[in-house]
């Protein structure tokens, strides 16, 4: 709708002078700052450009910003900055802000054990040298914190857990060498002073956070996607269908077997419990319930249809505004595209609905449930490969989970659902069990 207070926006020259008039400089000035303060800019320092061309559809830095807008001027209609957060309700500006803690490394560890903080806190207590406790899960517990608060060396604010997380990070982001870690770790160490600690190579590295680690499941599958050797046929070695060896080699050296093919899945659960118990994410899960919303603007899924007729249809799940809500996505991905070699895998994601809608399509909220393999697109057998995550998904629906929210300090039962799944037209077929092609 057209508003009197923004006529400038699009009175950009001076009819006489073709220059900028002073109040669209003044109008874009003012825009920015407005653009500058919402959760968005303080995440990724960029902003959406709303000129002629971009038309919110780009983001830039500020400059690049008010250099588009000057040149172009704004796109059709943008009387009211809904791209830029206006209209959201006032309090959830706030939310963003994290309760800065001094050790965010000792947190991540606490949040990590957080169902099981106070027996461990209890036997710590009793237990007169921690370090020969006989449970497993308090020793793993105290090492993690040792390392999250000991210095690699003194003077340093840099603590163990921080170096072996930032260098685990690293060797994924770069796709590094494992003999390229040893090089670094040793580097590090020649480095640093004598007193100094620091994990010898990259083995040692993996151990500093594994306490960390959510599970995650390898099931041998076909190698002509026929079935998954799972539950009942777990034990099988040959498929069930066409008859193939499900190993390459059935003992090697070390007495594991080789299999063809495997399908790795990270399983739902976990991961929920542990977004429940992390401090500065478990209260936003209650987002979608306890924000006021502006009617008639679409901010969140739950402004739409389908969540709503959901609520009616079960009330009892949406009566606990923690149940979560999931979308699912899946689609066929070539890691090695650029090399021209044939290979397509197909991860398959779910996304937890409830967060507010600057944090839902973050990427450490973005789940790979799944990964397929390849080399081939699992066509028509996708559902073969899906049988895990559908029976958590059944299970989180029918059987629930307990789980602690810290954001409450209380346990409670969880339930989660499956609300939609995108996809492009010929997954959304294979994943239907409909043709799409052909
Ligand atoms: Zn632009
Ligand atoms: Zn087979």
């Amino acid at each position: 709708m057209k508003r009197l207070d923004r006529e400038w926006m699009y009175e950009r020259l001076d009819s006489d002078t073709k220059k900028l008039r002073l109040e669209f400089v003044k109008g874009v000035q003012e825009f920015i700052i407005y653009a500058k303060q919402q959760p968005e800019y303080k995440s990724s320092k960029q902003i959406r450009c709303p000129c002629e061309k971009c038309q919110n559809k780009v983001y830039l830095v500020v400059q690049e910003v008010q250099k588009h807008l000057s040149l172009k001027g704004y796109c059709d209609g943008y009387y009211d900055w809904v791209c830029h957060g206006e209209n959201f309700p006032v309090e959830e500006r706030i939310v963003e802000e994290r309760i800065v803690s001094d050790n965010p490394y000792r947190d991540m560890v606490e949040d990590s054990l957080r169902d099981n903080i106070d027996q461990i806190r209890e036997e710590a207590l009793n237990a007169e040298v921690v370090d020969e406790s006989p449970n497993p899960l308090v020793r793993a517990f105290f090492e993690m914190l040792k390392h999250g608060e000991q210095p690699v060396y003194e003077g340093t604010k840099f603590t163990l857990l921080q170096s072996a997380a930032r260098l685990i990070n690293l060797k994924c982001e770069w796709n590094l060498a494992h003999k390229c870690i040893d090089s670094f770790t040793s580097y590090i160490r020649d480095i640093i002073p004598e007193k100094g600690v620091m994990t010898r190579n990259l083995y040692e590295t993996k151990k500093v956070p594994k306490a960390l680690q959510l599970p995650c499941d390898k099931i041998d599958v076909c190698c002509f996607g026929c079935m998954i050797f799972w539950e009942d046929d777990a034990d099988l070695d040959k498929c069930k269908k066409c008859g193939e060896d499900r190993y390459k080699c059935k003992t090697t050296q070390n007495g594991k077997s080789v299999s063809k093919k495997v399908l790795t899945y990270f399983p739902l659960g976990p991961r929920l419990q542990r977004i429940y118990a992390t401090k500065h994410i478990a209260g936003q899960m209650r987002w979608h319930y306890e924000n006021p919303r502006v009617s008639g603007i679409m901010s969140h899924p739950s402004d739409g249809e389908a969540w709503k007729h959901f609520d009616h249809q079960h009330p009892q799940f949406s009566s606990e505004p923690r149940n979560v809500r999931h979308r699912l996505c899946t689609e066929g991905f070539q890691p090695f595209g650029q090399f021209g070699t044939k290979y397509s895998c197909w991860p398959v994601m779910v996304t937890p609905y409830n967060l507010p809608p600057w944090l839902c399509m973050k990427r450490q909220f973005i789940f790979l449930s799944l990964m397929i393999p390849g080399p081939k697109n699992p066509k028509q057998n996708l559902d073969i490969y899906l049988q895990p995550l559908l029976k958590e998904l059944k299970e989180l629906w029918s059987t629930r989970l307990f789980t602690y929210d810290v954001s409450r300090k209380q346990n409670f039962i969880l339930r989660a659902s499956l609300l939609w799944t995108i996809n492009d037209f010929p997954a959304y077929g294979m994943l239907s069990g409909w043709t799409t092609a052909g």
